[in-house]
């Protein structure tokens, strides 16, 4: 294949930006004729019988059809100039709908609303008959699908590599307040994104034992006997890069068994039994683990880490081999990012293939695995980086974890070197954690076969670096690198906000959606009243859209007009929705104490899934809920407050609210967040950031100046401080009135009628231990606030920072953090985009 031309045959789709742009007939005919042939001959219907979900389906054909040829051209021209792939694995891809974003990125999406108008069908309701792949749960699996974009979008000839589970992140219910999980089915009606190859299948295997034999050179090997095999099947789709130039594949696989039923057991009778081996087998890519920052820690999850990582390795391994035929050159030709702690168990699957099945010796074998490999670490929490149970891993994965014990055995000897390296120091660096039942850290296997270790924000990486690798870096210095995250701004600003783009287009050029960077020619211009004009009904017209949504699904009204304030992310305790809600009732309070005052009008928005077995996060969920009941039905507060909590958040919801915000809630804990990327989304919108000085925040601060940023509370600094002497809740409460009187109303009932002991599982740990800091930042975030209602009605003050703040974010494109990976850990070209 690599031979066919040396790529003369290549085919250069540039699109030309389209907004703006009528397409031109002929265009609109031949799309309108795919879309019918489509329709006709794929989906089996015609136009008077066709549902909307026909009529999607059609389209996501028609338009999938266009991502073909560019996707076999970007495939040969890598094969014909044997470049460098890099091989993306990620345990989650939260991808959301396909259709705008690829129709936007080939540069047809006013061409095809054309053809389907022309068929009577509106493409803005074929928008959300699509359902969202939800294959993550928050920001670690929307990076990955961020990246995925930039990836093609900078020509980097890349494969993602994940699983394709059945199920995607539950479904939010919210019932008298409190949050349901019900099953998620992105597939039940099929897929039209995906290629089946049913022809790319490898064996996955478990268990057995481990037999050691001596070679007749003297070299002992090792041949594993496993006990269960289990198939992995491919599933690719098409990942189209801005303007079409580029396409990459994104490669879900999917378990099953090998044989689809004991025919034995069936023809004995035993129906359930004869079928036993399947489930077994295809329960690994039945579904998501629901939790996010914290390890699922079950088996089931790790034979799901080592399925995706053994099949991914199997592949990128065969296509390798048969581009190159020599397995030394690996370095060369791949780069393996590692998404987090999650794929760890490639660093001993990798030298496993290497040295058993390649008879790579183990020093080589190692020098190539370091070479290939890059860890993203993406948590502090030393609970929550994922260890598993020696036992288990004997069991399960026999020869990896021989693997694992020589790596720590040689691995142990480097360390012994580093100067002052003591008992201490050997026991915090090992693999294995000897206290309470042994334990492989896996977030140590990941550092030390990988030559590269990144954390995800300017703090974070510094904070990686001191604490819960720093005996690590003492041994592999130079290793830990920073890589501040990203955002797709074609998803996140293009796509989810055209209004605002054609102004962007207006004032910047057509240029500033192939550069970002070019939303500094706002610049000069953020103090001019007929843009503010303009930005100001490009908002509205978003907060009306919103405002109709929030009535339909939950029958609350809210004012256009009031300040939409939005805390949208998963809801955890380090990321503080409590701190949000014990300040909404603040304002509540100050309200009915002096409701003809002139209080700034205010929409309290709330969306995010608590996991379901942490109760903390539901019970913070029902008492957002409760809070709105109350306060929404109070007649003194009218119109002045509404407390909103919109179910099932998910990526199409965030692309609605996004750029209806007018304030962006990024409280977490200092030190606790490592990026954020919500953050990015919002301020590239023009919302305005309250928040501390935490993950990504700090540099969204520099990159926006101090001026159009609301920053408060205690830094990463004075939280360890006051961790270390002790925190004294109570007596910060009483120094607080507003405080006081808050955490009395929610003990008293006021939000729980008949029940006021309801959420004192947080108002007690608020009282006593208060780990997250809530209590002490309280005051600093209620004053931040009314530094927020004081700029809010100066208008022209307000819309002088929203505009700074979009001109100034374009550092936080996705397309810079993969340039910076391409440069400085994968050592791939990047061809420019404009
Ligand atoms: C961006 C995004 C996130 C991450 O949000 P944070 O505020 O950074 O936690 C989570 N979920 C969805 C659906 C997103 O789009």
């Amino acid at each position: 294949m690599q031979n066919e031309g040396a790529g003369d045959d290549v085919v250069t789709a540039i699109v030309e930006p389209t907004i703006g742009k009528t397409p031109s007939e002929a265009e609109v005919a031949a799309a309108r004729n795919a879309i019918n042939a489509k329709l006709t001959y794929a989906v089996g219907k015609n136009a008077v019988t066709a549902s909307d979900r026909d009529w999607f389906v059609a389209t996501a054909l028609a338009v999938r059809d266009r991502m073909v040829d560019p996707w076999i051209a970007s495939s040969k021209q890598t094969y014909a100039e044997g470049l460098k792939r890099v091989y993306y694995l990620s345990l989650e891809f939260l991808i959301g709908r396909l259709l705008f974003d690829t129709m936007n990125n080939l540069g047809i999406t006013e061409t095809f609303r054309a053809a389907l108008g022309d068929l009577g069908v509106d493409l803005e309701k074929l928008k959300t008959v699509e359902p969202d792949a939800a294959l993550g749960n928050g920001g670690l699996g929307r990076l990955a699908a961020c990246f995925m974009d930039s990836m093609a979008s900078l020509a980097i000839p890349a494969y993602g590599y994940g699983i394709r589970y059945d199920h995607g992140l539950f479904r939010q219910v919210v019932k008298g307040g409190w949050q349901q999980e019900y099953p998620e089915n992105w597939l039940s009606f099929g897929n039209p994104w995906q290629f089946e190859r049913a022809e790319v299948v490898y064996d996955i295997q478990f268990g057995g034992s481990v037999e050691a034999t001596m070679q007749s050179n003297g070299v002992p090997r090792y041949i594993w006997h496993p006990s269960e095999t289990i198939e992995a099947v491919a599933y690719d789709t098409p990942i189209a890069g801005w303007r079409g130039r580029h396409v990459n594949t994104l490669r879900l696989w999917s378990a099953r068994a090998v044989d689809p039923l004991r025919l034995d057991a069936f023809n004995s009778g035993d129906h359930i039994g004869a079928l036993v081996e399947q489930v077994r087998a295809e329960t690994i890519s039945k579904i998501l683990y629901p939790s996010d920052e914290s390890p699922a820690g079950q088996e089931l999850r790790l034979r799901q880490e080592y399925f995706f990582v053994s099949a991914s390795l199997q592949d990128l391994v065969f296509r390798h081999m048969r581009t190159y035929g020599d397995i030394r050159s690996l370095p060369d030709k791949v780069a393996i990012q590692l998404n987090d702690t999650h794929p760890a168990i490639t660093v001993a699957e990798l030298m496993r293939i290497l040295v058993d099945t390649r008879d790579v010796p183990w020093e080589e074998a190692w020098d190539i695995t370091v070479r290939t490999l890059g860890y993203t670490n993406h948590t502090l929490l030393p609970e929550a980086l994922e260890t598993w149970p020696v036992a288990l891993l004997e069991r399960l994965l026999p020869r990896q974890i021989q693997i694992i014990y020589l790596i720590n055995a040689i691995h142990l000897e480097k360390a012994k070197k580093v100067p002052g390296a003591d008992d201490a120091f050997l026991a915090s660096v090992s693999l294995i954690d000897e206290g309470g039942g042994r334990r492989v850290r896996m977030g140590h296997l990941a550092f030390i076969g990988s030559h590269s270790i990144n954390g995800v924000s300017a703090l974070h990486s510094e904070l990686v670096k001191e604490t819960i690798f720093r005996d690590l870096d003492a041994v592999y210095p130079g290793r830990i690198n920073n890589k501040t995250n990203g955002i797709t701004f074609r998803r996140w600003l293009q796509g989810a906000n055209p209004g605002l783009t054609d102004i962007l287009v207006d004032v910047c050029g057509p240029q500033v959606l192939d550069d970002a960077t070019k939303l500094e020619k706002l610049l000069p211009r953020v103090g001019d009243a007929a843009l503010h004009d303009s930005f100001g009904s490009a908002r509205r017209a978003n907060k009306i859209a919103l405002a109709r949504l929030i009535r339909d699904r939950l029958d609350i009204h809210v004012n256009p007009n009031a300040l939409f304030d939005v805390q949208i992310k998963r809801i955890h305790e380090y990321k503080r929705q409590l701190l949000n809600i014990l300040e909404t009732i603040a304002l509540y309070q100050a309200m009915r104490a002096q409701p003809h005052k002139e209080w700034v009008p205010r929409v309290k928005i709330f969306a995010g899934k608590a996991a379901a077995s942490y109760h903390k996060a539901k019970l913070i969920i029902k008492l957002a809920n409760d809070v709105a009941q109350v306060v929404n039905n109070d007649p003194v507060v009218r119109d002045l407050l509404k407390v909103v909590f919109l179910p099932n958040y998910n990526v199409s919801l965030a692309e609605m609210i996004i750029p209806a915000a007018d304030l962006s809630e990024q409280i977490s804990t200092a030190g606790m967040e490592a990026s954020g990327t919500g953050n990015m989304k919002l301020a590239l919108n023009g919302a305005l950031t309250i928040g501390t000085l935490d993950g990504a925040n700090v540099e969204i601060k520099e990159h926006v100046g101090d001026e159009n940023i609301f920053i408060f509370g205690l830094t990463t600094a004075e939280v360890a401080e006051r961790r270390r002497f002790g925190i004294d809740a109570a007596g910060t409460i009483a120094a607080s009135r507003n405080l006081a009187d808050v955490l009395d109303a929610i003990d008293g009932g006021v939000f729980s009628p008949g029940e006021p002991g309801r959420f004192a599982a947080l108002t007690t740990s608020l009282r006593h231990h208060d780990y997250f800091m809530v209590t002490a930042d309280f005051d600093s975030y209620y004053a931040a606030q009314r530094d927020v209602d004081a700029l809010w009605l100066d208008r022209a003050a307000w819309w002088k920072a929203s505009l700074n703040n979009t001109a100034r974010v374009a550092w936080f494109s996705s397309d810079r953090t993969i340039a910076e990976y391409a440069k400085e850990i994968w050592n791939v070209p990047v061809e420019p985009m404009a």
